[in-house]
């Protein structure tokens, strides 16, 4: 996040944005955030229409003049897939139809004349709660992202980790159980294929077919953990399962980066406590007796729908305070 960083002469006035820029394959959203963490101007625009990243940077900020919101801008903030962090760039993302190397970073700053960062989705969830939601507090935790893979955000002695590539947090592929599920990396019995919405799915799969349950019908995670809220006894034991394997894998990773807090993010998690509260259990059962009754496991306090854009504009405010700090 260093790279396109230059200015910290930026607060001049009281009044200010970040705009929070989520490139995914099929839409595009992004925002307006001002530094409370409250979403003043959101829009939603399909990213296979633009031929380019130019094009489509050009329509967002066509759009913002138009509404006459460019003015308070202080800098940009973008997530996209296969976004390097350490460059700016976009490199081969298999779900765009923008090839090769793509110098988003650069290629914004010419549009809109402001800084820029490129952050994953998993980082830009973890600066998220620390500029805004449960880990304001915090210095040291950790986000668990669980959607259709687990993403995770490092925070250690206040500073994000990214590590030596920028791939610090791949959490989702720490080997679990030996020769385990198939994961799409390649290997075998990876977290993520069986602590995300996917893997959710394939438990329950599993869980009906050893039950001899004929169950064809297609199920997602949210209907199982919307089953299991009402009682069904199937669901409930995917959902448990799922507790306990988070929470061992927590309780691991905790005699890595010593966290005070894991924010738990995403569809299921955010279903409501009744999960973070199993994965707590499970965590505490297998501690470390040094780190014994010390990590508390919490749900995220960012609203999902905004949290892409909330999460990509607090990376831009929390630059600005750690430059501003140096
Ligand atoms: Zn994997």
């Amino acid at each position: 996040m260093e790279f396109y960083f230059k200015s910290n002469e930026l607060f001049k006035s009281m009044e200010h944005f970040a705009l929070g820029i989520d490139i995914g394959g099929t839409t595009t959203t992004f925002g307006l955030v001002d530094q409370k963490g409250s979403v003043q101007f959101e829009k939603v625009i399909p990213t296979k229409d633009y031929p380019s990243a130019d094009t489509l940077l050009k329509e967002i900020e066509a759009i913002l003049k138009e509404e006459n919101l460019l003015r308070s801008l202080v800098g940009i903030g973008i997530g996209a897939p296969n976004g390097n962090s350490q460059t700016g760039q976009i490199e081969f993302a298999p779900n765009l139809l923008w090839k090769g190397i793509v110098p988003i970073c650069s290629m914004a700053m010419d549009i809109f004349h402001l800084p820029c960062l490129l952050i994953n989705d998993a980082n830009a969830a973890a600066v998220g709660e620390k500029m805004f939601g449960a880990a304001k507090n915090e210095s040291h935790f950790v986000t668990i992202t669980l959607g259709t893979g687990l993403g995770s955000g490092i925070f250690i002695n206040n500073e994000l980790v990214e590590g030596a590539h920028g791939f610090a947090g791949e959490f989702g592929h720490i080997r679990i159980i030996q020769d385990g599920r198939s994961c799409g990396c390649g290997r075998k019995g990876c977290l993520e294929t069986y602590a995300s919405s996917t893997g959710v799915v394939r438990t329950y799969e599993l869980f009906t077919s050893n039950a001899n349950k004929l169950n064809k019908e297609v199920v997602s995670a949210k209907e199982i953990f919307d089953k299991a809220a009402k009682g069904d006894a199937m669901c409930q034991e995917v959902v448990e399962y799922t507790a306990s394997i988070l929470g061992n894998a927590l309780a691991d990773f905790a005699c890595f980066s010593d966290p005070k807090m894991y924010v738990l993010f995403g569809g299921i998690a955010q279903s409501g406590d009744a999960f973070t509260k199993r994965v707590q259990h499970y965590m505490d059962a297998n501690l470390l007796k040094v780190l014994q009754g010390k990590v508390q496991v919490v749900t995220s306090q960012l609203h999902n729908q905004n949290a892409a854009v909330l999460g990509t504009a607090a990376s831009i405010f929390w630059k600005i305070l750690k430059n501003n700090n140096q």
